[in-house]
């Protein structure tokens, strides 16, 4: 099994299970989380 994001062989049986290693899922996680907070950013904007 492969990492999906950067085609890696991953060794964690988690990875494995997820099909991601654990930098690009924090990656992931990281980029959701500042999408979502821009989101908030650009509500509090429109309300000023
Ligand atoms: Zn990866």
């Amino acid at each position: 099994m492969k990492c999906t994001v950067c085609n890696r062989e991953l060794k964690n049986p988690k990875s494995v299970e997820k099909g991601i290693g654990p930098v690009c899922e924090g990656k992931a996680n990281g980029k959701k989380v500042r999408a979502k907070k821009a989101k908030k950013d650009k509500q509090q904007l429109e309300m000023f």
